[in-house]
């Protein structure tokens, strides 16, 4: 085990019996900042808020090679700063992936403060219930512009309404009007959807052709999550990014199961889709589940020009980290106007929330945004999850692009 990974005995054990629960919130910086909170806490003391730290400028330097295993990294930063980077307000943030129905004025101070704004996306599930979160993200969008976006979705089809395409389109007709900037399909279609027929439902059956064909013709963008990281349909292991993701989801486990379709064939479907709507914009989330060979993903954007991804996931950072640093930099270097950030962060309810509670829901889109700045932006190397991430220190115009000005580009109206 790394040096560095090694705190005194007396703060390990109080971690291990005080915060047993550790979020992906509070684990950047664990070995300094939850090691605090855990003592307070075992004293019986609420946590303390981390000091605020000024975060360092991005080097606009070709970078040096981060920290092998022997050697120690520098000192954690506290993860819930005060400011997500230095010089805050001259150029708006944009996280273009998550679920944050922020609403309390807390909250949207301190958006209005950093000069961010979130996207919301909704998610369509076979049933109407998503149209509450619809709801939810339309609100935030209609009273706050300046701080939300909204991306619609639609209900999956039951296979007995010959009308289905129909309907959907008047729906996202009235849902555009009501500010929505883009249309999102889920995961279900792909993993877990079946046909009368038996067979999984797939992005691109003749059932959705009328949808993506009209999402084209208006020139409205189309958010695809499809299929999950390759390590659902591989062994478990340990070592995988997601690995924590897995054992509490089980049911997304793809491994092992008859007659299910392979991560291959998912995203072949959704290239199809792609292909067959040149003019459509596709915009596929959490780095269109290619995170594992980012080759492939350089070669869908080479082959299809409509077509970028978003980063969400905190996660996402620390299967990018496994990767040659190097590499991944070059990468966003030469995709920039492909990629942007997104947090996938959650929150509904603020208004309801005590002090306690919006402080924590608060802090996850801080969080969210102080690690993606750290690994994007700056050369820092810290612990997330458990993974060692050397940031990636882009020079100021890529970071532009990945946090600004791709997502405004592919999703117009943003
Ligand atoms: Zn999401």
């Amino acid at each position: 085990m790394p040096r560095y990974f090694l705190p005194s005995l007396a703060v390990t054990l109080a971690v291990l019996f005080a915060a047993p629960a550790v979020c992906e919130a509070q684990n950047y910086g664990v070995a300094k900042d939850l090691a605090r909170k855990a003592v307070r806490a075992a004293e019986g003391k609420r946590p303390a808020e981390p000091e605020p730290q000024k975060p360092k400028r991005p080097s606009t330097k070709p970078t040096k090679a981060p920290p092998t295993d022997e050697q120690t990294p520098p000192e954690i930063e506290a993860p819930l700063r005060a400011d997500i980077r230095e010089g805050v307000a001259e150029m708006p943030l944009i996280d273009a992936h998550a679920h944050y129905g922020g609403e309390h004025p807390k909250t949207l101070a301190w958006m209005a403060q950093q000069n961010v704004k979130v996207l919301n996306i909704c998610v369509g599930g076979r049933s109407e219930r998503w149209r509450k979160q619809a709801e939810l993200y339309r609100r935030c969008a209609e009273q706050h512009p300046d701080r939300y976006a909204w991306v619609t979705s639609f209900t999956l089809p039951d296979f007995k309404d010959p009308k289905y395409a129909e309907k959907v389109i008047e729906d996202l007709k009235r849902d555009f009007t009501d500010g929505a900037v883009g249309c999102k399909v889920w995961k279900s279609v792909g993993m877990f959807i079946k046909k009368p027929d038996g067979a999984h439902l797939q992005i691109d059956d003749p059932i959705f052709e009328p949808i993506f064909s009209w999402l084209e013709a208006e020139g409205h963008t189309l958010v695809v999550h499809v299929a999950d990281p390759i390590g659902r349909w591989r062994p478990l292991d340990e070592k995988d990014p997601y690995y924590d993701l897995y054992k509490k989801t089980p049911r997304g486990q793809m491994y092992g199961r008859e007659g299910v379709p392979s991560h291959g064939e998912i995203l072949a479907s959704r290239d199809r889709v792609i292909e067959r709507h040149p003019k459509l914009r596709v915009v596929g989330c959490h780095l269109g589940s290619m995170e594992h060979d980012l080759g492939e993903l350089a070669k869908r954007f080479d082959k299809y020009p409509n077509f970028a991804v978003d980063t969400s996931g905190l996660r996402r950072i620390t299967a990018l980290a496994a990767h040659d640093r190097e590499k991944v930099r070059g990468f966003f270097i030469k995709y920039a106007d492909r990629i942007m950030y997104g947090s996938d962060r959650h929150a509904s309810g603020q208004l309801k929330m005590n002090e306690e509670e919006l402080a924590e829901s608060l802090g996850e889109l801080k969080h969210a945004f102080c690690v993606g700045w750290d690994y994007y932006a700056t050369d820092k190397v810290f612990m997330l999850k458990g993974h060692q991430c050397p940031g990636l220190a882009l020079p100021p115009d890529v970071v532009k692009k990945i946090f600004y000005t791709t997502a405004k580009k592919w999703h117009p109206g943003l």
